[in-house]
């Protein structure tokens, strides 16, 4: 959606300043650009076209990963937005911008806090729900088109491994800029240097490969999403000194092995989704065919279905989330590869 409030922050990406609402978008006042809102989010995209694209801009990705409606959080993503919760505790009041926000799920998830929200993404893979629930934006985030410190909290979830050094820096010190004195900002990503414990997410990774070699799962997807990851941070040190560069400080981090994790998401689920597919191929529903890839994009979206009704599929998926959390519990303070971290913005230094 596009509120009255979007316009205390939103801001022309090319000259900084406040635009004026031009029904059904806006229109800078300086540079006399027009801003489209008609498909219910302002594109405040600079006209400049970075080199630097993601992969996230792949429709075929957005299509299998059936963004459109937002399901429960479960399993990583739940265990995932605990944390975010736990970091940053989010409050009525609070003002938070999604730095990447994808389908804006998290953000819906985190409504009943009472803390209002911003996504902003250089695509616009925007659910029906964050399109009617939250204020939306196209931009660049190493442009942010925001106010100097409209925020008091930010996150930024599986973004950062997309992005080059460079990008990086110009990211966090965009963030650092739109969040108000003492903002914090919860991020989710990992560095290059994985610890030992890394090993056994290697093996269960080898494991899910073998059966999906076997055609027992299929990890199509999953491969694509992680193609293009260019993981910009070498190891934790190297975060403590790109986050200072940025102006923020590391002030808490949980890491997060998902070894359990890794062998329920992709090994049980992803076969359960195999054995889903097969049977609707097999009784003819599901309209997946003779093509195994829509067979298995059928199951996904018919276990999204049944997840939402909160039936049997989604207390297994609650239990199999439960056990993931023995991965937080048992080596959150053994520093590897993913983490989950809290920034805080640093006051300005002192001449
Ligand atoms: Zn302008």
């Amino acid at each position: 959606m596009i509120s009255p409030a979007l316009f205390t922050v939103a801001r022309c990406p090319e000259c900084r300043i406040a635009l004026a609402p031009q029904p059904p978008g806006a229109v800078c006042p300086t540079c006399q650009r027009v801003f489209d809102g008609s498909r219910g989010y302002l594109d405040l995209r600079p006209i400049e076209a970075f080199a630097e694209q993601t992969k996230y801009l792949d429709e075929a990705l957005h299509v299998d990963a059936r963004h459109e409606t937002v399901a429960p959080p479960l399993l990583g993503s739940k265990i995932r937005n605990d944390q975010l919760r736990a970091f940053l505790e989010l409050a009525p009041g609070d003002r938070v911008v999604d730095l990447g926000c994808g389908s804006g799920r998290a953000m819906i998830w985190n409504r009943d806090t009472g803390a209002s929200f911003t996504g902003i993404d250089i695509s616009a893979f925007f659910a029906s729900e964050s399109l009617d629930q939250c204020d939306l934006l196209l931009g660049d985030l190493r442009r942010l088109p925001l106010a100097d410190a409209s925020f008091n909290k930010a996150w930024s979830l599986d973004v950062l491994e997309h992005l080059s050094p460079q990008a990086l820096h110009d990211m966090l010190a965009e963030a650092n800029r739109v969040l108000s004195d003492d903002g914090a900002m919860f991020v989710y990503t990992h560095v290059r240097k994985n610890g030992p414990l890394a090993l056994g997410v290697r093996l269960v990774n080898r494991l899910s490969g073998l059966l999906h070699r076997l055609g027992l799962l299929d990890l199509g997807t999953e491969w694509l999403r992680k193609s293009d990851h260019l993981n910009p941070i070498a190891d934790h040190d190297d975060l403590r000194r790109v986050a200072a560069a940025a102006g923020f400080e590391v002030e808490r981090i949980t890491y997060y092995t998902p070894i359990i994790g890794a062998f329920v998401e992709n090994i049980l689920t992803r076969m359960a989704e195999q054995l889903m597919a097969r049977r609707s191929r097999t009784t003819g529903a599901g309209g997946g065919g003779s093509d195994p890839g829509a067979a298995v994009r059928a199951a996904r979206a018919d276990a999204k279905t049944r997840l939402r009704k909160r039936g049997p599929v989604y207390w297994a998926t609650r239990a199999a989330t439960g056990v993931m959390y023995l991965d937080v519990w048992l080596w959150g303070r053994f520093s590897s590869g993913p983490f989950f971290a809290r920034l805080r913005k640093l006051p300005p230094a002192t001449p």
